[in-house]
C-alpha cells in the first residue's frame, strides 16, 4: 500500500526533516508512527498522503509512483484512496455534522442526496447516528473527532492517515477513537497513525519509531493481530 524508498525531505531553509527513510506498509496494516516532536513524523505522513513530494527518493502509494503523477492525477489519487484525520478535527463550524461528512464526497462527484445518505451511514458507523443535525460546537471533543473520522472514511478510502487523532482528547475519548480505528482496520482499511502517546502506540500491532528524520526502530507485537 505504501512504499518509501530512500526518501529524504529538505525544506527551504535547509532543514532535513527526513533523511533516507525506507518503509513498506502492506495492505490492511495498522501502524503507529512514534517519536519526539520534530523527528519528521508529520513530514512522513504528508509524503505518504501525497500532500507533498520528496526531495529525493521514491514514494509509491497503492502502486502509483507519486513522481510520475501530475498535480491533478495526484489529487484524484488522494480523493479516491486516502482519508485524513487531524488533531484539530478541521470541521466546518455551524454546519450540521451530516453535511460536514457529506462534504468529504464533494470531489468524488457524488450527487447531494447520495452524499447525505452515505454521510448518515458513516455517522452511524462511528456511533453518532443520533446526532446528525448537531453542529460541531454542540459535541464533545471525542464526538468531533469521530465526525472527522466519519468524514475521512465516507469515501471508503483504502488508506487512512491520522495525525495525533487523540492529541486533544481526554483518555476516555482517546480510547474511544482508538477503538474506532481498530474497527476500521478490522474491516480492511490500512491505517497509519502518528501518536506521541506510548500507551496508545503499545496497543497497535506495529510501531515505527522516528528520530532526527530517520527510522530508528520498527517493531511488531507478537500476539496483537496485524
Ligand atoms: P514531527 O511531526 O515529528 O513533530 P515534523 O515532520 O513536523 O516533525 O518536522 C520535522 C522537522 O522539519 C522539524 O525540524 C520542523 O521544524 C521542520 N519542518 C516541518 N515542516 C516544515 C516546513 N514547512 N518548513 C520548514 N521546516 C519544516
Amino acid at each position: 500500500m505504501v512504499e518509501l524508498a530512500e526518501v529524504s525531505k529538505v525544506y527551504p531553509g535547509g532543514v532535513r526533516a527526513l533523511d533516507g527513510v525506507s518503509l513498506t506498509i502492506g495492505h490492511g496494516e495498522l501502524v503507529a508512527i512514534v517519536g519526539p516532536s520534530g523527528s519528521g513524523k508529520s513530514t512522513m505522513l504528508h509524503l505518504i498522503g501525497t500532500l507533498d513530494r520528496p526531495s529525493t527518493g521514491r514514494v509509491r502509494i497503492d502502486g502509483y509512483d507519486v513522481a510520475k503523477l501530475g498535480d491533478r492525477q495526484l489529487s484524484a489519487l488522494r480523493s479516491s484512496r486516502i482519508g485524513f484525520v487531524f488533531q484539530q478535527f478541521h470541521l466546518a463550524a455551524n454546519v450540521p455534522i451530516r453535511d460536514n461528512v457529506a462534504d468529504g464526497l464533494l470531489y468524488a462527484g457524488v450527487p447531494l442526496r447520495e452524499r447525505r445518505r452515505r454521510a448518515e451511514a458513516a455517522l452511524v458507523r462511528v456511533g453518532l447516528g443520533h446526532r446528525l443535525d448537531h453542529r460541531p460546537h454542540e459535541l464533545s471533543g471525542g464526538e468531533r473527532q469521530r465526525v472527522a473520522i466519519a468524514r475521512a472514511v465516507v469515501g471508503a478510502p483504502a488508506l487512512l492517515l491520522a495525525d495525533e487523532p487523540t492529541g486533544n482528547l481526554d483518555s476516555a475519548s482517546g480510547a474511544g477513537v482508538l477503538a474506532l480505528l481498530r474497527e476500521l482496520h478490522a474491516a480492511g482499511t490500512t491505517i497509519v497513525v502518528i501518536t506521541h502517546d506510548l500507551e496508545i502506540a503499545a496497543q497497535l500491532p506495529r510501531r515505527v519509531q522516528m528520530r532526527d528524520g530517520r527510522i530508528v526502530a520498527d517493531q511488531r507485537s507478537v500476539g496483537v493481530p496485524a
